[in-house]
């Protein structure tokens, strides 16, 4: 006899997050996490070292000054928001909070991992939505859809694919979902996107009472190693977390770098167009090199490679590993023959271009 977990964790696939080393002596060029090149905004930095004097006081429990910038800066209500140390916390509470064991919720075929984790964790059946060419499928979730459906998951723009549904589609999942069912939108790209047809849900999370958007400061704003993410969401179902989140969940470098940051509306113009240049231009480079490029719309590609020997998938991670540029292996997302590669600074994009070129030429 040992001590045994509750039913569904042990059927968990532990999350594998992006490498970070580089061989001895090779620069070391991280595009496997979709972080952001230009780091955070300088006043965010010092903001988070500001917040170093007063390590023995708790932080403020409501996270106040983080949820009135947010609230500004997005024209909300501060008792629409929630915050998180990343919006994993916030992906996982909504889980805890809605979801009994035997409940069911759905994720796209190739949408986020800590989706499927979440759930499971919960002894709940992660019930998934095969995609059309590696975009969610609304009709596909519908059809999956029972009277124990409590969430619906969709990242748009979704991770590892980088697609993205127009909002008419959002809405048209919305309309046909039971009361009963929240969709989850996690927006942790919005912020990249730059399509007339994309929205990230503000209006729809307004107009509804079972529609939530979950948003990161880990990508664009660059603040992933501090942990803060937050939630627009009715505050029926905001009051609802927040009495399950633990009392201190957001630090306090976290608080005042988070505030600062999103108050920075031009550092974060500037990494958008950093992004949107050099994402047009790493996907036409690889695409000449003839390899297939999922369309993306945010800071980071699906690379797929041919099925030939020597120049698959794992080929290609081993050869570009060796020469500094880590990129993300994605197999645990159904892309057995694909990397995901994030948009990196011009220094990296232009080496993990060349680096390519060198492999698909048979390494010389
Ligand atoms: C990176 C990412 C997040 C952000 O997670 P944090 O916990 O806020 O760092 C959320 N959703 C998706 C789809 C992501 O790719």
């Amino acid at each position: 006899m040992r001590p045994e977990p509750i039913p569904g964790i042990l059927d968990i696939e532990p999350y594998v997050p992006g490498k970070s080393k580089a061989p001895a002596g090779v620069k070391l060029h991280k595009l496997s996490s979709n972080e952001t090149p230009l780091g955070a905004s300088p006043r965010a930095i010092e903001a988070a070292r500001a917040a170093l004097t007063g390590l023995e006081v708790y932080p403020d429990g409501q996270a106040s000054a983080l949820k009135s910038a947010i609230a500004e800066v997005h024209g909300l209500r501060t008792e629409n928001i929630l915050c998180g140390n990343g919006s994993d916390e916030l992906l996982g509470l909504l889980c805890q909070c809605y979801l009994a064991p035997g409940d069911e919720a759905i994720h796209s075929e190739h949408g986020f991992l800590v989706y499927n984790i979440q759930i499971k964790a919960r002894g709940a059946v992660a019930v998934i939505a095969p995609e059309t060419n590696a975009t969610a499928n609304v009709d596909a979730i519908l059809q999956r859809v029972s009277h124990k459906t409590r969430l619906v998951f969709l990242a748009n723009p979704n991770n590892p694919t980088g697609t993205y549904l127009p909002f008419d589609e959002i809405r048209r999942l919305h309309a046909a979902l039971p009361n009963h069912t929240i969709l989850v939108l996690d927006a942790a790209y919005a912020e990249y996107v730059r399509k007339n047809d994309y929205a990230a849900g503000l209006e729809l999370v307004s107009e509804t009472q079972n529609v939530v958007m979950t948003r990161t400061f880990s990508k664009i704003y660059g603040l992933a190693a501090l942990r803060v993410g937050w939630m627009y969401g009715p505050e029926a179902i905001v009051s609802v977390l927040d009495r399950v989140r633990g009392p201190f969940n957001l630090n306090a470098a976290a608080i005042a770098a988070g505030a600062a940051a999103i108050k920075d509306r031009a550092f974060v113009e500037k990494a958008a167009d950093h992004n949107a240049e050099w994402l047009a231009w790493t996907t036409g480079q690889l695409e000449a090199l003839g390899l297939t490029v999922t369309p993306s719309v945010g800071n980071f590609i699906l690379v797929h490679f041919p099925d030939a020997p020597g120049r698959r998938a794992a080929d290609a991670d081993a050869f570009l590993t060796e020469r500094g540029f880590i990129l993300r292996r994605v197999t645990g997302y159904g892309f057995p023959n694909a990397l995901r590669m994030s948009i990196g600074s011009e220094e990296a994009n232009r080496g993990a271009v060349d680096a390519l070129t060198a492999f698909l030429d048979g390494g010389r």
